[in-house]
């Protein structure tokens, strides 16, 4: 294996984000393939006994086992890390893997973590349901309250968690309030940015710690794989990270980090594109529909803030109908967007939070979350948006609207 121009950060770091998604990280096999190699192999061989033993005293470079490295997740990681103008990165299972390492990692009990109120609802549990049975408290707050963040600070508080924009309510959280009063305190900030990605928002500019993300989202962007990362500082996930992940093994397969780092090569394109399509669409339901939530229309009473810390405002957001019996008939007619919980990719999808992504909640932690029987989550995909503007009108007059 050869190490291209990609892997020195003396060269990549002055290289502009498109030319980092497209070149950033990659290495060559002696056949000098164009398109990265496919390394599906869980351990090494080795020419020497010696070889081998100093890889593992840390004295040599060189790969030892995929669950510490593999050069096609290394590529993807190295990808990640320059996109996001991280340090560092590792590549995760899942978005989910992502999540409770970023969290596990660091955490012991006694420690104490302020959680944003409006989150995916798997993040939700682990802090109402996994940390606390572990000692660790967590306290859930309205994360679009600027002073609840310093109200929740105990003695005890190490890490900050939340995303922005939220799913599904695309609740918009103060990047550099929040990341700042982290920093101020000693706290560690872990941002969640699967709904923007680095190609439309990067904490790490307002001060986050660490960025974890699905990449199952944006980044593959074509609905085929699980995956996950997360980006720090090189102190951060030596020290911190890996440890854990070494031991624990919530490894991405190299299968799926070659899919997700074809999915960056257009990531930019696709995630600007359907952003585009998402606030077009947004601004033609938005006087047909009783109430939308969209970061990018000036009814969304965090737009100013959105607007200056994001590039464009995503292909996700929602809309409310009277209860869930309008939303299933506003879904049952539709012809083109499919029923899906899935986001990020480049078809268009709907989906009824209440009973998917957020059904293992409870009512009350729902209804505190905005997350209503009538509730509606749209990602908008790159197909013609007249095609998707006519398939929503003809839902919704089925639905009565
Ligand atoms: C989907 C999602 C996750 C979980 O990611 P998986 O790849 O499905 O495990 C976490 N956070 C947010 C905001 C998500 O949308």
């Amino acid at each position: 294996m050869k190490k291209t121009t990609g892997t020195d950060r003396s060269i990549t770091s002055h290289w502009r984000p498109a030319t980092q998604a497209v070149r950033g990280g990659t290495w060559r096999s002696e056949h000098g393939e164009t398109s990265e190699a496919l390394f599906l192999s869980s351990g090494y061989t080795y020419d020497d006994a010696a070889t081998v033993a100093a890889r593992f005293a840390g004295e040599a470079e060189g790969m030892t086992y995929s669950r510490l490295q593999n050069p096609t997740v290394a590529m993807l990681e190295e990808r990640i890390a320059l996109m996001e103008g991280a340090e560092a990165c590792r590549a995760q299972a899942s978005g989910m893997a992502a999540m409770t390492a970023a969290l596990l990692c660091q955490l012991s009990a006694g420690d104490h973590v302020v959680g944003a109120r409006a989150a995916f609802g798997s993040c939700r549990w682990l802090l109402d349901s996994l940390l606390p049975r572990f000692g660790i408290e967590c306290s859930v707050i309205d994360s679009t309250d600027d002073a609840a963040w310093e109200a929740a600070i105990r003695p005890n508080t190490k890490v900050f968690f939340f995303e922005t924009p939220a799913n599904p309510t695309l609740d918009v959280v103060d990047l550099a309030h929040v990341c700042g009063l982290a920093k101020a305190h000693g706290i560690t900030s872990v941002v969640d940015n699967a709904f923007a990605t680095a190609a439309l928002q990067r904490p790490m500019e307002f001060g986050a710690d660490v960025v974890a993300y699905s990449a199952t989202k944006l980044m593959d962007g074509q609905g085929r794989v699980l995956a996950g990362a997360i980006c720090a500082s090189q102190q951060w996930i030596e020290e911190v990270l890996l440890p854990f992940q070494r031991n624990t093994g919530p490894n991405i397969s190299p299968f799926n980090a070659w899919v997700v780092l074809k999915g960056l090569e257009t990531l930019s394109l696709r995630a600007h594109r359907q952003s585009e399509n998402a606030l077009a669409l947004g601004r033609f339901i938005e006087t047909r529909v009783p109430r939308i939530l969209h970061p990018g229309l000036p009814s969304h009473p965090r737009h100013e803030l959105a607007a200056s810390q994001m590039d464009a405002f995503g292909p996700i957001f929602a809309f409310e109908v009277a209860d869930r019996a309008q939303a299933f008939a506003l879904l049952d007619a539709l012809e083109l967007v499919d029923i899906s919980n899935n986001i990020g990719d480049a078809r268009s999808l709907m989906c009824h939070p209440a009973s998917t992504t957020h059904a293992g909640m409870t009512q009350e932690d729902r209804d505190a979350m905005g997350v209503t029987e009538g509730l509606l989550r749209i990602n908008v995909g790159l197909e013609d948006i007249e095609d998707v503007k006519e398939d929503l009108v003809r839902a919704l007059k089925a639905a009565g609207l």
